[in-house]
């Protein structure tokens, strides 16, 4: 069977009219979750499915589902999607690639007249980036079960306003969120299209990436307190400084990542505090946090465990008191062997060149692939660069990715 071809001059209109609603207009796209531009950016997306037919939900913390009906009504469904929300003075892409392929993808079958077996979905996740309430993927796994109500209550962005607090602002009912939660027989499988966000696919000139594996991470929080003090008056000999000692310690996180944890392991000092935060003050405490990385557990765990042990040498050292407090983000995750073959397939059918590796970012996939086989599909980011007002994919790659997503989601249709 011939598949359909995704339309670029629709997916075009679709990115250039998602990047107008950002709060920083002509300094990238800043579109936190339930606000202003989130909404707008909705409402556009919601008028396209009504558009091309699709039945269109929303569960009581926002995430949106948008269904092409199958054949066999009683089947679960194929899910595709991912997010809308975006960092601080971020892309065009990130995300609203993998909406506007999965929209796009079910308009181009829905005007084939193919009436696929199983439903198909498009479904955009709240809150993946996690720039205000601290917490990547907290609307996948609210969506999932892994956070509850309580938890969602507990996230909270700098104003003191928590998710559970702006979901109920933005005129949704968090508390119905139980009834709601998605189990593994309502899903039948998963895709998320994703710019790669990284150098790989566009040094290689390669255009489409197969995810086969996705890094899991934690974040850990160092506390060093010391003895605050004139930063003239006191002999270096007398002092308990610790600033010097956050540098040694964090001098040890690259180190360990580098040459101490596995080949491909990462990891990233990239928030510090210091109190109080003077140039003629010895500092009271440095705080900062540690994001570490890997597909396989044991890399991470090495950096866990080679900082830790430079922290407490470090400390008794200088006589500095500390505190550790590690959190699991997402374990690592390994892509489902179902999706994966899809994705090839349908790839080779259109002859199209694509590379199999690993995602070093984290996506919803992940959380999804707790409940569901899921896979993931990589676009290049051309520089690789992502996050930043500047990122970019090629349209013509954005077709090409759109076309082996009509493909997959057909054979998965029938799996
Ligand atoms: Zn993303």
């Amino acid at each position: 069977m011939d598949f359909p071809e995704a339309r670029i001059e629709r997916i075009e209109a679709h990115i250039k009219t998602l990047a107008t609603f950002t709060s920083t207009p002509g300094s990238g796209c800043t579109r936190l979750t339930y606000s202003k531009e989130y909404s707008q950016a909705l409402g556009y997306l919601k008028n396209e499915m009504e558009r091309v037919g699709l039945t269109i939900s929303v569960d009581p913390v926002g995430t949106v589902r948008a269904r092409l009906a199958g054949r066999n009504p009683r089947l679960a469904p194929v899910l595709t999607g991912s997010h809308i929300d975006s960092v601080f003075h971020g892309g065009n892409y990130d995300g609203a690639a993998g909406v506007v392929c999965a929209l796009e993808a079910l308009a181009a079958i829905q005007e084939a007249g193919i009436v696929p077996e199983r439903p198909l979905e498009l479904i955009i996740f709240p809150e993946e980036e996690g720039p205000n309430f601290g917490s990547p993927l907290a609307g996948s796994k609210a969506l999932t079960g892994i956070y509850d109500v309580g938890k969602l209550k507990s996230l909270e962005n700098e104003a003191g306003v928590s998710m559970y607090q702006a979901a109920m602002e933005y005129g949704l009912e968090p508390d119905a969120m139980p009834a709601h939660i998605l189990r593994s027989s309502d899903v039948h499988a998963m895709i998320e299209l994703h710019v790669e966000q990284s150098i790989v696919l566009d040094s290689e000139n390669i255009p489409l990436g197969v995810v086969t594996g996705i890094a899991g991470m934690r974040w850990v929080r160092v506390r060093i307190g010391g003895t605050a003090n004139h930063a003239g008056a006191t002999p270096m000999k007398y002092r308990s400084d610790p600033m010097a000692g956050a540098a040694l310690v964090i001098s040890e996180v690259e180190h360990a990542a580098r040459f101490a944890a596995g080949e491909r392991t990462v990891a990233t000092v990239g928030r510090i505090s210091c109190a109080p935060n003077a140039p003629n003050i010895i500092p009271e405490a440095v705080e900062f946090t540690v994001d570490v990385r890997d597909i396989e557990t044991s890399g991470i765990e090495k950096v866990i465990a080679a900082v830790t042990v430079k922290l407490e040498e470090v400390c008794a050292d200088r006589s500095l008191e500390y505190e550790i407090q590690e959190r699991k983000v997402a374990d690592p995750t390994v892509c489902a062997p179902l999706v994966v073959e899809a994705l090839k397939s349908a790839a080779g059918r259109r002859g199209y060149p694509f590379l199999e590796m690993m995602s070093g970012a984290l996506h919803d996939a992940a959380v999804m692939a707790g409940i569901t086989p899921t896979g993931m599909l990589f676009l290049p980011s051309v520089g690789g660069r992502s996050h930043v007002p500047e990122e970019r994919t090629d349209h013509g790659d954005i077709v090409k990715g759109c076309n082996v997503l009509i493909g997959a989601l057909m054979e998965l249709s029938t799996s």
